[in-house]
Order: structure tokens, then C-alpha cells, then sequence
């Protein structure tokens, strides 16, 4: 990739991140993304434009509003940095030994979407219908944008994937009655899984691994350091999200040292 895509990917990311925090605020409480403009939770006064620069604006204001001095969560400008770096990592990924480039546009959706349930799941407990139901759609149109681009229609990795992905998530949320597993999780696996598969099933495989050894080891340490008991629930939609992340990159290194190429 050269610098100036990734510098653009990075800047559109950072601007995609600025409008996530706007998501991630007013999802759970149901209100609208489009309007009113962002204000102050504290104070209610409107954010001025120069204030609603990704990452800068939180520096300069050394984190707090302008107008009352309230402290504004650092979480802002990690959604903002941490949106930019995925934008850059998928187009490199997307750009790399792959060649997924026709894959790109439906990743940036997926990945966006996917920091927004994140921070959502991990505060609320819960992956919001209005975030995961769509991705049903624009996954359609994404993957067949990729086929389109990239040549290539593979139909029934995608398709083990998805199923591979419903089969242990639903099958978990089945057997343990909705503890272990939100129904949240059972609507967003199908999406991942797909997407995955695409790229190949060993990369939905991985994926899938990856977001159970993620949930294992957060919940370990949790319990070993006293900060979870065994009762404690812990939101999986992050685990899953960052393991399909993990499959994206090592699935397809993995397939090819098992099939000795
Ligand atoms: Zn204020």
C-alpha cells in the first residue's frame, strides 16, 4: 500500500471512529445517530466543529468540555485511534499476499460496525438490532461486490463458514439457556462466519478458536485477580469480534502449513 492510501484509509478511519462514538453514545439509549448535533452530556452546550476533531480536539481540551470543564472519557479518542489503525491494517490486509482488495469495502463496514459493538457489548451487555441486523444486507452486497471485483465466488467456504459459526454459538446459547452466550452473539456469528469463509474455512475456523482462547484468558485472569466470581457474566460479543480479527490474519498462514504449501 503506499503512503498516501494509507494516510488516506487512516483519516477516513479516524473520521468513521469520531462517528462511532456518536453510535456508541446514543444506540443503547435509543436516540437517533442523525440528530440533534453532539453536545455536551454535561452541559448541554453544542460541540463547536473545531472541538470535534478526531484525537486532536481531546488533546488540546486536555480531555475536558470546553464549556464546563467536565471530563470527556478518554474512550473517545481510543474509538477515533482505534478505528484509523483498523481502516489501515484492513487495507493492508486487503492489499497484502491475499488479494482481497474487492473484500475492502465490506471489511471497513464489518470492522467499523464491529469497534461500535465492542465498546456497546462490553458497557451494555448487549449487540444492539440495529447494528447487527443490517450487516445481514450489506454483507450480501459486500461479499458479492468482492466477487464481482475479485473474480473469484467461493459460495461454499463462505456458507461452512456461516455455518460453522451458528452451529457452536447457537449450539452454546441452546445448551446453556442464553448464560453463556447472548442471543446478541447467535445473530452476529452467521455475519462473521461468512465473512470468514470467504476467505477461506480456515480462517472461519481460527476465527472461531481464537475468540474462545481471547474469551478464555480474559476470563482467567478476571477470576484469578478477584475481579469476576463464577457467577460474573461476560459479554462474548468482543471475544468474537477480535477472534474473527485473529482469523482474518492467521487463517490463511494456518491453511497453508497444514496443506504443506
Ligand atoms: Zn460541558
Amino acid at each position: 500500500m503506499t503512503l498516501v492510501a494509507i494516510a488516506l484509509l487512516g483519516a477516513i478511519g479516524l473520521l468513521v471512529g469520531s462517528f462511532l462514538n456518536v453510535v456508541i453514545h446514543r444506540v443503547p439509549l435509543g436516540t437517533s445517530v442523525a440528530r440533534p448535533r453532539s453536545a455536551c452530556p454535561h452541559c448541554g452546550h453544542p460541540i463547536r466543529a473545531r472541538d470535534n476533531v478526531p484525537v486532536a480536539s481531546w488533546v488540546l481540551l486536555r480531555g475536558r468540555c470546553r464549556d464546563c470543564r467536565a471530563p470527556i472519557p478518554g474512550r473517545y479518542p481510543l474509538v477515533e485511534l482505534a478505528t484509523g489503525a483498523v481502516w489501515v491494517g484492513l487495507g493492508s490486509w486487503a492489499t497484502g499476499p491475499g488479494d482481497q482488495i474487492g473484500l475492502l469495502p465490506w471489511l471497513l463496514v464489518l470492522g467499523s460496525a464491529g469497534i461500535a459493538l465492542v465498546v456497546i457489548d462490553a458497557e451494555h451487555h448487549r449487540l444492539p438490532n440495529v447494528i447487527v441486523l443490517p450487516l445481514y444486507p450489506a454483507g450480501v452486497i459486500g461479499l458479492a461486490l468482492a466477487g464481482l471485483i475479485g473474480g473469484r465466488w467461493p459460495i461454499a467456504a463462505a456458507a461452512v463458514g456461516a455455518g460453522i459459526w451458528l452451529a457452536v454459538i447457537g449450539g452454546l446459547w441452546a445448551v446453556s439457556r442464553g448464560r453463556g452466550m447472548g442471543f446478541g452473539d447467535v445473530k452476529l456469528a452467521p455475519v462473521l462466519g461468512v465473512t470468514l469463509g470467504w476467505v477461506g474455512v480456515s480462517a472461519a475456523v481460527v476465527g472461531l478458536g481464537a475468540a474462545f482462547v481471547a474469551g478464555g484468558i480474559f476470563g482467567a485472569v478476571l477470576l484469578l485477580s478477584g475481579r469476576a466470581g463464577r457467577g460474573t457474566h461476560l459479554a462474548f460479543g468482543p471475544f468474537l469480534i477480535v477472534g474473527a480479527a485473529v482469523g482474518l490474519v492467521l487463517g490463511p498462514p494456518v491453511a497453508r502449513l497444514y496443506l504443506g504449501a
